[in-house]
């Protein structure tokens, strides 16, 4: 917690989280606020840790979604290898 900003009635300190001044109840900028949060969200999205994580879970949606293609085939050829040993079996 820092107190980098200034009250405009009173310049007293505030913080930047607070919606009112600690000193005299002055309404701090809400716009200033939510700029501040949406700044905050641009910063960690452009971090290169958090984009790494998100593509890891981008990844891992994919081969989510293909990983019953996956098992499907799988059971697909070993099926099939199956049906294929009884007929040389019966041969
Ligand atoms: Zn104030």
């Amino acid at each position: 917690m820092t107190a980098a900003e200034r009250c405009p009635q009173c310049n007293h300190s505030v913080f930047a989280e607070d919606r009112y001044c600690s000193k005299c109840g002055m309404k701090l900028a809400g716009a200033y606020r939510s700029r501040r949060v949406q700044e905050r969200v641009r910063e960690a999205m452009q971090d290169r840790r958090v984009r790494q994580v998100a593509g890891g879970a981008a990844i891992g949606a994919a081969a989510g979604l293909v990983l019953p293609v996956v098992t499907t085939g799988l059971g697909l050829v070993a099926g099939a290898a199956y049906a294929g040993y009884k007929v040389m079996k019966k041969d």
